[in-house]
């Protein structure tokens, strides 16, 4: 059982962020946020995929502008992803987005910021302070207490003074944090420090994650180590690839670790030289075949009677397979056998009947 660190709560659009709410799923479309009709297509898909928090990136006016016909079309609450200018921000907020994303340290000055800070209280919404690696400038005069090189440090009290002058000069403390690298450790380093030195909720993820092959690998590591310690309010899966697979990875993340409701898991086994038959075939065969179960069950599919229902015995449900038969179990006691070739319909009909 996870125990989750305490954060405060904020509220983007009526989707809660920390002080014990559930994990939620972000993504960022990918499209030209000025294209109303293909940013709202893609931001519809993704919702229906399971994304609770959609970002879109404001490059220039017309981006900004187009949030106003784009929020009224979407089920989920948009954040507006803005850079250098807090004139982008002023009109993104007056467009009526759920909350803003800026990095103080890429801001023309500090009046600006401070306009974009007071334009956010008044509309009564959240701003994210995220801060990359490749973005991180300390500024002049602070006192910010890195050695050269040292990214973490850097990175952590930079964020940290960003919010101290949003609380303390601003009055502001709706405020959500990101601190993301392009580095696996570095970036858990980071979220681990700023964890343990404020209750800002976390974004979690990686920057430049890499295609989603890659991506996948570090963003489990990263996110889902993370989250194991109980850390992270929500989470953001980045790959060079199709935004659908942010969500479809971030979901896995959360089911693995008993964040969220798990479904039907397939626990097969590695096969090895006991398998008799094209195991392969018979997982693809099951997960077809239960694709439209919608219960939280684990069904163990493994290569052989000898040590399979041994090794799943902590699934409800089970297969081992011989040569041209299975023997259908549960909880590790075997219950009857089935031909190879009637594995995936004896399964669903079973966990069906339970
Ligand atoms: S369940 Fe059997 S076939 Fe599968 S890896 Fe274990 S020993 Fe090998």
């Amino acid at each position: 059982m996870i125990k989750r660190r305490k954060s405060r709560k904020i509220f983007i659009g009526d989707v809660p962020v920390g002080g014990g709410s559930p994990v939620t799923v972000q993504s960022m479309t990918k499209t030209h946020t000025e294209d109303v009709a293909a940013t709202v297509r893609q931001a519809r898909s993704l919702a229906r995929a399971g994304c609770h928090i959609i970002r879109v990136a404001v490059p220039d006016l017309r981006a900004a502008r187009a949030i106003a016909a784009i929020v009224p079309r979407i089920p989920i609450p948009l954040v507006a992803d803005i850079h250098f200018s807090a004139e982008l921000a002023l009109e993104a907020i007056k467009s009526g987005c759920h909350a803003v994303r800026i990095n103080p340290g890429n801001m023309r000055n500090w009046r600006d910021v401070r306009r974009v800070v007071a334009a956010a209280k008044k509309a009564d919404i959240p701003i994210r302070i995220g801060v990359n690696s490749g973005s991180i400038r300390p500024r002049k005069g602070w006192e910010v207490s890195s050695k050269r090189g040292d990214m973490v440090t850097l990175m952590v009290d930079t964020v940290l003074k960003y919010c101290e002058r949003f609380e303390k000069k601003y009055g502001f403390g709706d405020i959500k944090i990101s601190l993301k690298t392009a580095d696996a450790v570095e970036t858990m380093a980071c979220c681990r420090r700023i964890a343990t030195r404020c209750d800002y909720p976390l974004h979690l993820g990686l920057t430049s994650a890499g295609p989603v092959e890659d991506s996948e690998v570090k963003s489990s590591i990263v996110i889902g180590g993370l989250l194991s310690e109980g850390l992270g309010d929500t989470i953001r899966v980045s790959s060079t690839g199709r935004p659908l697979d942010e969500v479809r990875i971030g979901h896995r993340i959360l089911g693995a670790l008993g964040l969220e409701r798990r479904g039907l898991e397939v626990h097969s086994c590695p096969t090895c030289g006991r398998c008799e038959v094209d195991l392969e075939k018979i997982v693809r065969a099951v997960k077809k075949a239960t694709a439209h179960i919608d219960r939280d069950i684990t069904v163990a599919v493994m290569g052989c009677v000898v040590n399979g229902p041994v090794e799943a015995a902590q699934a409800e449900i089970g297969v081992a397979c011989g040569r041209g038969w299975g023997w259908l179990f549960r909880r590790g006691k075997k219950i009857r056998r089935v031909p190879v070739d009637a594995i995936a319909e004896s399964l669903v009909k079973y966990i069906e009947s339970m």
